[in-house]
């Protein structure tokens, strides 16, 4: 079986140096907010060319974190991809705004700039952009709404570290951006962690009390914060693979080249990037009328998929008072995406054989 991520093979790589890193903290005596949550925040902000990093407990909270930072909350209406991971939605919701969703475009599956102008109103705060897959949102036009009505830019960068949107890095394509380091990110940790990174100094400060019980100071408690931080061995963890990011997405890009280039199936639609630079292939996403035979078919010849994702969040049950909206495009992706495996660490014999079973489909 070609498994659809192989992640004790993707961390062997760096097992020594993980394992030594492991022990310098055990030793250390010092399990949160210490040296390598520092060490990692630096590295990991001028990765993404940003100011400001700070650690937290996962990406969902990253999200959380930034539109509590904002003061958003109830009354106030986020503009978001209804084609997303739903934990784009929840960080909305969680703090009590009103998620207004906006069709994908079908070339990149993320959110389309054009639609967006039509569902601003005098109570909407921010548009929080979803680079989808791997792949940067196309931004210019969201950055020229965003300073025609004075909106914020909220990224969810959390399957896309290391892409660029032109000359820009992901995670600094607008106010604040949120990435997650789960284990199956293209920069994943041994367990949750997130992070966000800005390059506003107010925000930063605010997002670091927040995620430490509302202080700046040890039982001085200025906001009614959370407990979210990234523990020292996950951030020693991901120091050592932050070094091999970029090769780690070469790798990728490789794949994905040699997918694009040799499936050739009439049945398979695939997936289109824009720009070389703008997609770091978290996922390979084909498009398939008959998904269900295929995803069967797939793993009767040895294959591994997954479906990124099954239920849009708008048809989910948690959000009722979304049921009855429409959105045409996003749920035909939902019936027709599945992923086949890309990974830095497959072979190219693994690579050969995905394409020739795919194209055997009939
Ligand atoms: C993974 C993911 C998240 C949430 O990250 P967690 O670390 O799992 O909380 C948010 N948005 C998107 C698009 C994701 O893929």
């Amino acid at each position: 079986m070609i498994p659809f991520l192989d992640l004790k093979k993707i961390n062997a790589q760096y097992k020594d140096e993980i394992k030594n890193k492991i022990n310098n903290v055990l030793d250390s005596g010092w399990y949160l907010l210490g040296e390598q949550n520092k060490q990692f925040e630096e590295n990991f902000a001028k990765y993404c060319e940003t100011k400001y990093c700070i650690g937290c407990a996962n990406g969902l909270d990253a999200l959380r974190l930034i539109i509590k930072a904002y003061g958003f909350g109830v009354g106030d209406e986020i503009i978001a991809p209804a084609n997303t991971y739903i934990a784009s939605i929840l960080a909305i919701t969680d703090n009590g705004c009103t998620p207004i969703l906006v069709e994908p475009d079908l070339d990149t599956y993320n959110i389309n700039p054009d639609l967006i102008e039509a569902k601003i109103t005098d109570k909407t705060k921010a548009i929080l952009v979803v680079h989808l897959y791997g792949q940067a949102v196309k931004m210019d036009k969201i950055w020229a709404l965003a300073k025609k009505y004075n909106l914020k830019i909220i990224e969810d960068s959390a399957q896309a570290h290391g892409a660029y949107y032109k000359d820009k890095r992901v995670g600094n394509l607008g106010g604040a951006s949120g990435f997650s380091f789960y284990p199956g990110k293209n920069l994943g940790a041994l367990g949750d962690g997130g992070a966000v990174t800005t390059n506003d100094e107010e925000l930063a400060k605010k997002i670091r009390a927040l995620g430490n019980y509302g202080s700046h100071k040890k039982y001085e408690n200025i906001y009614q914060g959370l407990n979210s931080r990234l523990d020292e061995i996950q951030a020693a963890v991901l120091d050592v693979k932050l070094k091999y990011l970029d090769s780690d997405n070469d790798r990728r890009k490789e794949i994905a080249q040699y997918y694009i280039k040799n499936i050739k199936n009439p049945f398979v639609i695939l997936p289109k990037m824009y720009d070389a630079k703008a997609h770091v292939w978290h996922v390979f996403a084909l498009r398939v009328k008959d998904r269900e035979r295929f995803q069967r078919y797939l793993n009767d010849n040895g294959i591994q998929t997954i479906i990124h994702y099954p239920i849009p969040p708008h048809k989910q049950e948690c959000y009722k008072e979304l049921n009855n909206l429409s959105f045409k495009i996003t749920e035909q992706i939902h019936s027709e995406i599945i992923s086949i495996p890309i990974s830095p660490v497959m072979s190219d014999n693994e690579i050969q054989k995905v394409v020739e079973v795919v194209n055997e489909f009939k």
